[in-house]
């Protein structure tokens, strides 16, 4: 019997980027130079067949650093640490690789400078995620002030009259409603400070942007990544907004809900940044054994963007 037919457009740029890359091949390094067992504070980046492969190559993955044996190395996650993490591992005499996205640590720095001008700092982003409690984490508590939404925007009570205020945002926040939450502010406080370069990554902006191009043309959009992983979350809010009603997020091809997905004949297929592309196979692999499937990349941006492995690990 014929197969049904399909088409499956496939983002561009998707999937991994630079920050996710970059940590992974330390984990990966650090296992060739030192030897398994590898420890690594939480998920290096949350993408579950990511962290399963690793252990399989004898990585070990804790919540606390209390968890670890002193004399093996421990590497911090892509999405930054506190402050207070550094200064335990040097108080147990421990060994660590730092895998923090140059992305993040540079909204790190930013918050030490607006600290230093004697600004009041405003961090948006999302309570509780990682990021943002690595951001946080890198002033005295009550220094930064987290805002989430537009109405907590509106509601936000600067600590002192006279100081000049500054924010700063989470890498991979949505672009539009980032843009929502800082005109409520600047409509309020018209001399707040903005990030210098914006803080929202290319890699956020990036696969939005596609995300937008895929929703406008399909009729189910599946967004490969983790529920945990923010900026895949995004893809998800940002391909509904753009008009796609039949959107889900799937782990892996297990997850496709395929009676969703009935009455749909062109699929879009994007990952968010912490996916691998084998996962984007499998999914596709998974389409072409029940349909006839025609594939179509959409292309919105090329990225040439690498960043440099610390020092202790450069080949
Ligand atoms: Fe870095 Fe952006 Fe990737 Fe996060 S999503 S690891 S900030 S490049």
């Amino acid at each position: 019997m014929d197969k049904e037919k399909r088409t499956l457009l496939l983002a561009a740029p998707r999937g991994f980027c630079a920050g996710v890359d970059r940590a992974i091949q330390i984990v990966e390094r650090a296992l060739e130079k030192y030897g398994s067992p590898v420890y690594v504070r939480h998920e290096i980046v949350h993408n579950r067949y990511v962290v399963e492969n690793l252990e399989k190559k004898g990585a070990v993955f804790v919540d606390e650093l209390a968890d670890i044996p002193t004399d093996v190395p421990v590497i911090f996650s892509a999405h930054g640490v506190a402050k207070s993490v550094p200064e335990e591992a040097e108080k147990r005499n421990m060994f660590y690789i730092d895998a923090t996205c140059p992305l993040v640590s540079k909204v790190h720095r930013e918050a030490e400078r607006h600290q230093k001008d004697g600004l009041e700092i405003i961090l948006i982003g999302h309570r509780g995620h990682p990021e943002v409690i690595g951001t946080m984490g890198q002033l005295d508590e009550g220094q930064i002030t987290l805002v989430e939404t537009v109405a907590e925007a509106k509601e936000f009570a600067p600590k002192q009259a006279d100081k000049e205020l500054a924010y700063l945002t989470q890498t991979t926040l949505s672009v539009d409603e980032t843009k929502e939450i800082v005109a409520v502010l600047q409509a309020r406080f018209p001399t707040i400070q903005t990030p210098k370069k914006e803080d929202i990554c290319y890699a956020t902006t990036n696969r939005q942007t596609a995300v937008k191009a895929l929703a406008q043309r399909c009729d189910g959009l599946l967004v490969i990544g983790a529920p945990n992983s923010s900026n895949s979350m995004r893809l998800v809010e940002v391909g509904q907004k753009a008009g796609c009603d039949t959107v889900a997020l799937v782990q892996r091809a297990t997850d496709i809900p395929w009676e969703m997905l009935n009455a749909c004949r062109t699929i879009g297929i994007t990952a968010g940044a912490s996916a691998p592309e084998t996962l984007v196979e499998e999914v596709v692999a998974a389409f072409s054994k029940r349909f006839d499937v025609s594939l179509e990349e959409i292309v919105t941006n090329e990225e040439q963007v690498v960043f440099k492995m610390p020092r202790v690990l450069e080949a």
